[in-house]
């Protein structure tokens, strides 16, 4: 069954291909690219998006569980994959088997993660916790030290790499400058100690989207890039060098116009009514598709190029629009929810969240389409 054209996710793969060229470029040194895959791309299906990053040559992913990770090797990827997030212990063996690369925070971990393998050793990357206060080593430089190598003599583990997660570091203002320059100078002071130690780690990365962009290091072997990779922006009152693209557009068709007389009231709990005869159009997505139940008359939708106000409050499946200003507008056209002209950023900020959330909540129903500008 075929049953598109109600709502759906147009995914643009040549966005994709333009933010990361235009992320490349503000990368220094050898600074290699890993791209964060998520939570299904950040909602953009992974299944589209990762066969296309892999032909466009990256070598890295990132995800957030195991499940992700597998889905990610049942669909043939054969990078590099690290879990940013837990793994249970009992599945040592099955992050042996996928050959997935498992965040480490704590020599505890290690230690079950070391009682399950029992079939080879687990790769890892130790966690710092330089001051976002979630995961990882949180002891000083010594300590951490100290801490990695009694994780590294543990036999069915392999430490590989070390990395740090940046607390606000698309905060442009001196003091979030500064914490991130701190943050930065702390796993640089563990990779020092280590050295002087003889301990060489391969992998050491400390860059996220934003991190990438305005705090650009040579020093981390991997830029983590999420946020941009799909075309929004880590903080939007903080530019970017280039525009990112936005890789999602949500579109839903009309099911139905008519006109309403003035007095007449629209929706759950009647909290619009009209002042004046209005064409009002039945869009078919609803809070259940992930189109927030906060824009409830607030946002506007595009229809034929024209801005149109959502009035009432938004449905489970269904919202209302005023199309008075459409002549030529019928059962069966298209709107678009959000993507280029209006953003899941500007959504978000309407809703009072970040466009990650705006993107990561389209929900499961609605079926991805790849489509290329
Ligand atoms: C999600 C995540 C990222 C990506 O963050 P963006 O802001 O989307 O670039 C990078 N690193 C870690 C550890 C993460 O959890």
């Amino acid at each position: 069954m075929n049953c598109l054209r109600r709502c759906w996710a147009e995914i643009d793969l040549s966005a994709v291909k333009y933010n990361i060229e235009q992320y490349r470029t503000c990368l220094k040194g050898g600074t290699e690219l890993l791209c964060v895959v998520k939570a299904n791309c950040y909602g953009h299906s992974d299944k589209l998006v990762v066969p296309y990053l892999e032909q466009l040559g990256v070598k890295w992913f990132a995800v957030s569980n195991l499940i992700e990770a597998e889905h990610l090797r049942a669909l043939g990827v054969d990078g590099e994959i690290i879990i940013l997030g837990y793994s249970p212990e009992e599945n040592a063996d099955d992050l042996i088997k996928y050959n997935i690369i498992q965040a480490c925070t704590e020599y505890s971990y290690a230690q079950k993660l070391n009682e399950n393998a029992k079939t080879g050793k687990v790769r890892l990357h130790i966690a710092i916790d330089t001051g976002m206060t979630r995961i990882g080593l949180h002891s000083g430089t010594k300590a951490d030290a100290d801490e990695i190598q009694k994780i590294a003599a543990l036999e069915n583990v392999q430490v590989e790499g070390m990395f740090t997660h940046y607390a606000v570091a698309d905060c442009a203002d001196d003091e979030s400058c500064a914490y991130t320059a701190f943050q930065t100078e702390k796993i640089l002071a563990v990779d020092e100690e280590l050295k002087k130690r003889g301990v060489a780690l391969s992998c050491v990365h400390f860059l996220n989207s934003a991190g990438g962009i305005y705090h650009s290091n040579e020093k981390s072997t991997l830029a983590r890039l999420g946020i941009i990779l799909y075309g929004l922006y880590p903080d939007p009152s903080n530019p970017l060098p280039f525009e990112p693209k936005p890789v999602m557009t949500l579109k839903a068709v009309i099911s139905q116009v008519k006109y309403i007389e003035a007095g007449t009231s629209v929706g759950y709990g009647r909290t619009f009514t009209a002042d004046k005869r209005i064409k009002l159009a039945t869009i078919t997505a609803g809070y259940a598709d992930g189109f927030p139940r906060a824009l409830s008359n607030k946002g506007e939708i595009i229809i034929k190029g024209t801005r149109c106000k959502i009035v009432g409050r938004i449905c489970m499946d269904q919202f209302m629009c005023d199309v008075s200003a459409l002549d030529n507008v019928q059962a069966g056209d298209v709107a678009t929810l959000f993507g280029s002209d209006i953003t899941a950023d500007d959504i978000a900020k309407l809703t009072g969240t970040i466009g990650y959330e705006i993107v990561c909540g389209i929900a499961e129903r609605v079926p991805r389409v790849e489509s290329r500008k």
